[in-house]
This record gives structure tokens, sequence and C-alpha cells, in this order.
């Protein structure tokens, strides 16, 4: 099936209009027509090779909703018009522990990521939502709450997930004094999920500009974090840190910020490592962690809570021909909160 894609075709390249190729759905599979993608800052990481071993050409997104179009004949949990989604993986082993534990996202095989990877045991590369279809195993489709509307879900299949997960799997409880360091697409859904879970919310930001949309995000206080001064003043102050920040920066400030026994979670994945002090760590017992996105199970639970809640992504609806301008501003920290392409602007472009 000829489907109509953005594409980088090199590393850092702008993104242009770019046809794919897209299979017939198999026994199990679904075919998807794609009606909005939200744009992460890992597209942006691997459309410019920052992790290393990028595919190209890339047709990045995985923050997908839409509706079922085509389903193969032994598929059993969807039909034609359901509202569906697909995050950051379309397959995995389905074998080893982590898998049957329903953490797909820590297959000891590895996971099929749905852009920049290979189709499970082959070479075919796979290409993600920045295109007007995709063909999914039905196991790794979730399903669209009827009362969250479609593009503000789309990005609840990446930073949805990605903050709702640490926070269970850590067990913030109602009243822990939580950070938020950086407020961009995982920052604001980590506070919109943390207020639902009755917790104490700071937004730790570099930007003045967004202070007055945290508190109306939900957050109970926020403080600029560019000066020693701001991180003395809120020393041993928080149970918990999640960390979204996208660029390098010091973990030992932040930790310092942590009370006895506090834990930060790294989300943020810069392109460089950052050296962590034995100090920081040993002198209250703290801990440092990290979460990948969340498996299916999770997945599909985080999105019935966001119905439960009334929780949707604060999205910034764009035209696909302006992904080249969302992702400068993306680097200036310049997001409220999520850039979502209209997908049928995509299929007018191609
Ligand atoms: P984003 O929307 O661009 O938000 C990142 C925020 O970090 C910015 O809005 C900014 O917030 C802050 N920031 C940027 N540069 C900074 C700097 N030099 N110092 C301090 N703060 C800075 O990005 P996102 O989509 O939320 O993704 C955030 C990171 O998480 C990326 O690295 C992404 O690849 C990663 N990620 C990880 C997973 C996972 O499974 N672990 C999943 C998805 C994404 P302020 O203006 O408030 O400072
Ligand atoms: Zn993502
Ligand atoms: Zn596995």
């Amino acid at each position: 099936m000829k489907t109509a894609a953005y594409a980088a075709l090199t590393a850092k390249a702008s993104l242009a209009p770019y046809t794919i190729d897209r299979r017939e759905p198999g026994p199990h599979e679904i075919s998807i027509d794609i009606l909005y993608c939200g744009v992460c800052h890992s597209d942006l990481h691997q459309v410019c090779d920052e992790w290393g071993g990028a595919i190209f050409p890339m047709v990045p997104g995985h923050e997908i909703v839409g509706k079922v179009a085509k389903i193969g004949a032994g598929v059993s949990k969807y039909n034609v018009g359901d509202s569906v989604g697909v995050g950051c993986f379309v397959d995995s082993c389905r074998e080893c522990e982590q898998c049957k534990m329903g953490e797909e996202q820590y297959c000891e095989q590895g996971m099929t990521p749905t852009y920049n990877g290979y189709e499970h045991g082959t070479q075919v590369p796979t290409y993600g939502g920045y295109s007007t279809r995709i063909t999914v195993h039905e196991d790794y489709v979730l399903r669209i709450p009827e009362s969250i509307p479609l593009d503000r879900a789309a990005p609840l299949l990446c930073a949805g997930i990605t903050t709702y997960s640490p926070l269970r799997h850590y067990g913030l409880k109602a009243g822990d004094r939580l950070g938020v360091v950086g407020l961009g697409g995982l920052g604001h859904m980590a506070v919109k999920f943390s207020r639902a879970l009755s917790a104490e919310v700071t937004v730790l930001s570099t930007s003045e500009a967004k202070r007055e949309a945290a508190m109306q995000l939900g957050a109970h206080a926020f403080t600029v974090v560019r000066d020693k001064a701001a991180f003395k003043a809120l020393s041993k102050r928080f149970d918990f840190i999640i960390d979204t920040v996208s660029a390098p920066h010091d973990y030992n400030l932040y930790l310092s910020l942590l009370r006895t026994d506090g834990t930060m979670v790294l989300l943020g994945i810069p392109e460089r490592p950052a050296p962590v002090a034995a100090g920081a760590l040993i002198m209250q017992r703290r801990k440092l962690g990290g979460s990948l996105i969340g498996g299916i199970r999770e997945t599909q639970e985080m999105l019935d809570f966001c119905a439960e809640h009334g929780i949707a992504s604060d999205i910034e609806l764009i035209d696909a021909g302006y992904i080249n301008d969302a992702y400068e501003r993306m680097l200036k920290g310049d997001v409220h909160y999520r850039f979502v392409i209209d997908i049928a602007t995509l299929k007018k472009a191609g």
C-alpha cells in the first residue's frame, strides 16, 4: 500500500515528503489510518543521530492515533472504525521473562521500535507515524477511550506512559513532594499524573515564561533553576524527582534536592553522558534510577486512568509542513506542551 509520509533522508536533514510501502494486514494484524501523530524529542534526537546507529531514510513518529481501516481474518480485539493508538514499539519476542510479565519495552531480545529499527528478525526497516497509515499486530495496539479527544490522546502513547510508569513503579504516594525537571512534553504529563495521584508538585524549569502555565497545569510551585542559589534554596526538599531534560546537565545539582532516601528517576536521554558524584548519592542514601516508556498492559491502564481523571495532553496542532520549524522550537524549549501533526495535512502534501 503506497503511503504518504515525511522522512529525513540522512542524519540532520530537514524532513520532506516521502512515499513508503505498508504491508496489507496479516491474519492478526491491523491497518490503521493515522489521524494524529505527536512529536517527541526522541524524534529529534534520532533524526540527528545523537544516539548513534540511526537508520535512514527515517520516518519518525511513535505517538500514533487513528482509526482501524482493515483487519486480518484472525483479529479478535479490534473492529474496523475503532479508535486506536500505537506507541514506541510494534513487536517483541513474546517469550522472554520481560515480555511474559508485560514489560515488552525491556524485551531481552530487544523490542521492535516503531521506527528506526527493523521488523522482528528481518532487515526490513520500520517507519513511524509521520505517515498516513501503519500495519501493526493487534497485540501491540492500544484502545483509545472515547472520552479523550484523539489529537490530545496521541502524546499519551509516549510522553504519557513514560511519565506514568515510573510514578507507579517507584511508588509515588499521596502527599509526597515531587520535583519535575523540565516542562516540555514529558514534564507536563508528569505534572498532570502526579497531581492526580495527590502529590505536592514543584516544576523546576529553566524558562521563567512557563511559570503561569505550570500553575495552570496543576503544579503547587514553580522554580527557575538557573543558578546555584536556586538549588540551595530547595536543598533536601523532595521525596522524588522526575528528570525529563533532553540536553546535558549536572545531575548532582538535582540530586542535592532529594531528602534522605529520596529517588531521582532519569527519563531524558541527552546525547552525552554526565558524571555523577558518589557523594551526591551516599550522603543521604539517595537513589538514582531510570525508566523506559512502559509495557502494553500498563499503557492501556494509563489511557484508562486518563479517561477516568479527565487527563489529556496540552497540544499545539500543526500541519505536516511545519515539522522542521517545530523541531527548531523544540530545541529552544518553546513547546506548549506537545506538537501534534494533523495527518490530514500530510495527505494533501503527499
Ligand atoms: P521537550 O518537550 O523538548 O522537553 C524537554 C524540556 O527540557 C524542555 O522543554 C526544557 O524545559 C528542558 N530543557 C531543555 N534543555 C535544557 C537544558 N539545557 N537545561 C535544563 N533544561 C532543559 O522533550 P520531551 O519530548 O519531553 O523529551 C524529554 C527527553 O526525554 C528527551 O531526551 C527524550 O528523548 C526523552 N524521552 C525518554 C523516554 C523514555 O522512555 N525514558 C521517552 C520519551 C522521551 P524547561 O524550559 O522547563 O527548562
Ligand atoms: Zn517518545
Ligand atoms: Zn521478549
